[in-house]
């Protein structure tokens, strides 16, 4: 039997626990796999890109376990009434091959992304970083808000977005939670004074969300939504004045802001930021920016998070996924037909 999180019981734990504390929790188990980085299998996600969007496979394992998530994104989608982004994952046992754990991970990737973000600014940001301007009020905006005010302790939120609809929409999710909200008319107004600016925007489009004239000394910007070939946020010559801080460098050169840039252009993985063997924010005055683009471990950590908080609990549930006859050898058994009695 493999345990199983389906959708509703992912939002019933997330309900009963909270965002701000999942993420915080979350953004610990990220640390430690982020920590053992070289230990994992590492290799870019398999894309299959269509003119409707992109959807992927992505695989990684520590050598005792193997996780992998499947994922699409389709900015179109939302206009059609579906989501950009869904998503389910699965955890194995390396020992014998046999998927342990499987769970939604929709809500889920909201949650590790944000997890992700947090985790990152937490050593790159300023410390004394209290603003937080969002450019983009999709589906992964709440969570980012709330990941940051659980991890950094940031109230102050400034929103912009094209359509009108969703900033109102993350209005009346986040202001009865204690935010102070500023809603933009334009991204000028979004990201002046910010501390950490997000972009989380969707769209099969090589934009510039951001210009690099908006982007003043000392900020920490969270790249998000470019994380596909042809879809990016970022003016070019933002990357030339920033410290650029990726997951896995082989991924984030071809889906993420530097595939604007040539393929020697110099990043930080930002594991070895965490495990200090290279520097990360080293004056107020720098310009950090993390070219997020979601990466497997990313996601192998928040299933265990998952797995771990649910171990036991009536939120989990079991399916019957792996057909596990008593002979091994005799698979036929499962599906002969019991003869009938004469
Ligand atoms: P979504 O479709 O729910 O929301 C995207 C929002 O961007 C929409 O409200 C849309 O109106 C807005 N937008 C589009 N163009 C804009 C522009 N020029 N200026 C301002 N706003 C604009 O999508 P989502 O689920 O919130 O995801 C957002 C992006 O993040 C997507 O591109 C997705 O692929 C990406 N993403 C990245 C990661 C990662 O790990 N890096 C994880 C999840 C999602």
């Amino acid at each position: 039997m493999v345990k199983f999180v389906d959708v509703e019981n992912m939002a019933r734990w997330i309900q009963r626990d909270g965002v701000e504390n999942i993420i915080t929790g979350m953004v610990e188990y990220l640390e430690s796999d982020y920590r053992r980085w070289e230990k994992f299998d590492k290799t870019p996600r398999l894309a299959s890109h269509t003119p409707f969007g992109v959807i992927e496979l992505m695989p990684t394992s520590d050598g005792q376990e193997y996780g992998f998530k499947f994922v699409n994104g389709h900015p179109s989608n939302p206009a059609r009434g579906y989501q950009t982004v869904t998503a389910f994952g699965f955890l194995a046992d390396v020992d014998n091959g046999y998927p342990t754990f499987e769970a939604e991970m929709t809500l889920l990737t909201a949650l590790r992304t944000a997890a992700t973000s947090c985790m990152v600014a937490r050593k790159l940001a300023r410390p004394d970083s209290k603003k937080l301007a969002l450019v983009g009020a999709g589906s992964q905006s709440e969570f980012q808000a709330l990941g940051f005010r659980g991890t950094m302790g940031i109230e102050d939120v400034t929103i912009y977005d094209v359509d009108s609809a969703a900033i109102e929409k993350f209005r009346r999710n986040m202001e009865p939670l204690g935010f102070r909200i500023t809603v933009c008319d334009t991204v000028e107004q979004a990201v002046e004074g910010a501390d950490i600016i997000t972009t989380c925007t969707a769209d099969k489009a090589q934009n510039q969300i951001l210009s690099d004239n908006l982007v003043k000394p000392g900020v920490h910007l969270n790249a998000v939504g470019g994380d596909c070939p042809g879809k990016t946020e970022l003016e070019s010559a933002i990357l030339d004045r920033s410290k650029v801080f990726v997951e896995f460098p082989e991924q984030t050169r071809i889906e993420g802001e530097i595939q604007q840039k040539s393929p020697d252009f110099p990043v930080t993985e930002f594991w070895e930021v965490l495990t200090g063997a290279k520097p990360g924010r080293e004056s107020d005055e720098d310009i950090t920016l993390f070219d997020s683009v979601g990466f497997a471990i990313n996601d192998f950590s928040a299933l265990r998070y998952v797995r771990d908080a649910m171990k036991g609990s009536e939120l989990e549930t079991e399916i019957d996924l792996i057909a596990n006859p008593d002979d091994p050898k005799d698979l036929f058994s499962l599906v002969a037909e019991v003869p009938s009695p004469v």
